[in-house]
C-alpha cells in the first residue's frame, strides 16, 4: 500500500467544510478591504527565493524542495508567497498598470522541515501583499485585517506581537551592535547561533534554544536602533492600532527569519498551538521590489498558516452542502433508466441530487439517504412507473406521498 509523503496531509471530505469556510470568510474579508486575488505558479526559479529570503535564512539553508539543485536554472517549489508575488507584480508590469496593488493569495507552500504538530512539508497560506506604498496606515490596515479575520474564524486568545527592524541602515546598525554585544557570549550560544553570529546575528533573536533565549532576553542592543524616520513610522503604526483598539505587545526581539523584512514586523501567536505557536506573521519589505528589478516602492504583507488556524478554530464542521440533497432510489432496470433522466432534470433545475450506484436494497438505500442527511427521498419502482408517479418522502416530517412526474419539480420547490 502506498502512503502519503512524510509531512503531507490528505484533506478528506469530512474536513473540507472547515477549509471551505475558512477560505470563504477570508475571501469575503479581502473583498471588504478591496484586496484582489492573485495566483502564481507553485514552482519558481530557485534564484528568486535565494535573492529574496536571504542565503542565511533557514528556508534557503535547508528547507527548499529543489529540482536540479546543481544547475544554474534550478527550480524550487515555492516555500512562501511574497517573493513570487513581487516577481509577478514586476514581470506583469502591475506597477505601471495598477500602480499600488492590494493582492491576496490562498494556496500550498512547501518546506523541507522536520514534521511535527502544526509543522508540515506541504502546508497552506492565506496571505496578502500590498505593494506600492510606505504609508504607516497600510501597516495598520494589514494588522487590522489579520485581526478581523481571526475574529471571523472564531479564534480568540491570540497575541499580536509587533516590532520595527528599521530601514536597511538601521538594520545594519542593529546587526553590528548585536555582534559587538554577543562577542563575549559566543561560546554560550548554541552551535547554530555560533554560525549565525557570523552569517546574520538577527537570526539569533529567533532561536528557540533556551540558553540563547536567555542571552537574547538580556541584550541591550535592541534599544535605539531606529533612525528618526523609522521611529516616526513605527509610532504612527502604534497610534493607528491604538485608535482601532487592537491589542498588541511590543517585542523588541521579534526579527522574523527572512532578509527582505524592513520596518514593521509582526507575528500572531496562540498558546494552544504548543511549540509551533505562530498562527501567522508578516511585515514590511520596502526594498524587495527594487531588489528584484522593480520600482523603488514600499510594500507590506502577511500570511496565516491554514493548518494552524484549523487546529484552534471554533468553527463547526457543519454539513451544509447536502442540506437540501434529494436522494433517488430506483427499484429495477426500467426505473433506473427513468431515474437517470429525472436526476438530470433535477440537476438542470439546480437541485442537488444523488442516487444509489451500489445496487443496494430499498432498506439499505434509505439508510444511505439518512447518512447523507438527505432532505427528500424519491422512490421509483414498477408501481410508480405504471402510474407515472414518484413517491416523495419528506425526511424531516416523515410524510410520504405519490406525486405525478410532471408536478415533481414544482412540489419540491414548494417544500
Ligand atoms: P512564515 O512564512 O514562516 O512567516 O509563515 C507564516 C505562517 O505559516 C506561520 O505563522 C505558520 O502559521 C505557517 N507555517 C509556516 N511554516 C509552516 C509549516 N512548515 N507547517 C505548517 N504551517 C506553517
Amino acid at each position: 500500500m502506498y502512503k502519503k509523503v512524510t509531512g503531507t496531509k490528505d484533506i478528506l471530505p469530512e474536513e473540507i467544510l472547515k477549509w471551505q469556510k475558512i477560505e470563504e470568510i477570508s475571501r469575503n474579508i479581502f473583498s471588504l478591504y478591496n484586496y484582489k486575488e492573485i495566483r502564481t505558479p507553485l514552482i519558481e526559479e530557485a534564484a528568486l527565493f535565494n535573492r529574496s529570503l536571504g542565503q542565511t535564512s533557514e528556508i534557503i539553508q535547508k528547507q527548499m524542495f529543489l529540482f536540479n539543485p546543481a544547475s544554474t536554472d534550478s527550480c524550487a517549489l515555492r516555500p512562501e508567497g511574497t517573493a513570487s508575488i513581487v516577481r509577478s507584480y514586476i514581470e506583469n508590469n502591475l506597477d505601471k498598470t495598477t500602480g499600488f496593488a492590494k493582492l491576496y493569495y490562498i494556496g500550498p507552500m512547501f518546506r523541507l522541515e522536520r514534521p511535527q504538530k502544526g509543522r508540515l512539508r506541504q502546508f497552506h497560506h492565506i496571505g496578502t501583499e500590498a505593494i506600492g506604498s510606505t504609508d504607516p496606515s497600510l501597516d495598520v490596515e494589514i494588522i487590522s485585517l489579520a485581526d478581523n479575520m481571526l475574529k471571523e474564524f472564531s479564534i480568540d486568545g491570540y497575541k499580536i506581537k509587533i516590532n520595527s527592524l528599521g530601514c536597511a541602515k538601521d538594520k545594519k546598525e542593529l546587526i553590528d551592535n548585536l555582534r559587538e554585544e554577543l562577542k563575549t557570549e559566543l561560546n554560550k550560544l548554541c552551535p547554530d547561533c555560533q554560525v549565525r553570529f557570523e552569517a546574520n546575528p538577527l537570526r539569533i533573536l529567533d532561536c528557540k534554544n533556551e540558553a540563547c533565549q536567555k542571552i537574547v532576553s538580556e541584550l541591550k542592543a535592541k534599544k535605539n536602533c531606529l533612525c528618526p524616520e523609522c521611529e516616526t513610522h513605527f509610532s504612527k503604526v502604534k497610534e493607528g492600532l491604538d485608535a482601532l483598539k487592537i491589542a498588541y505587545e511590543i517585542n523588541p526581539y521579534l526579527a522574523r527569519g527572512l532578509d527582505y523584512y524592513t520596518g514593521t514586523v509582526f507575528e500572531i501567536t496562540h498558546e494552544a498551538l504548543g511549540a509551533q505557536d505562530a498562527l501567522g506573521a508578516g511585515g514590511r519589505y520596502n526594498n524587495l521590489v527594487k531588489e528584484l528589478g522593480g520600482p523603488d516602492v514600499g510594500a507590506v504583507g502577511f500570511a496565516f498558516g491554514v493548518e494552524r488556524l484549523l487546529l484552534i478554530t471554533e468553527l463547526e464542521n457543519r454539513i451544509t452542502a447536502s442540506k437540501n440533497l434529494i436522494y433517488l432510489i430506483t427499484l429495477g432496470l426500467e426505473a433506473k433508466k427513468e431515474g437517470l433522466k429525472l436526476l438530470n432534470n433535477l440537476r438542470e433545475k439546480g437541485m442537488a441530487s444523488d442516487t444509489d450506484y451500489e445496487n443496494k436494497s430499498l432498506k439499505a438505500s434509505m439508510r444511505k439517504a439518512n447518512d447523507l442527511n438527505a432532505r427528500f427521498v424519491l422512490i421509483i419502482g414498477d408501481d410508480e412507473l405504471k402510474k407515472d408517479v414518484v413517491t416523495l418522502k419528506d425526511m424531516v416530517s416523515g410524510e410520504q406521498k405519490e406525486i405525478k412526474q410532471e408536478n415533481l419539480i414544482e412540489s419540491l420547490k414548494i417544500c
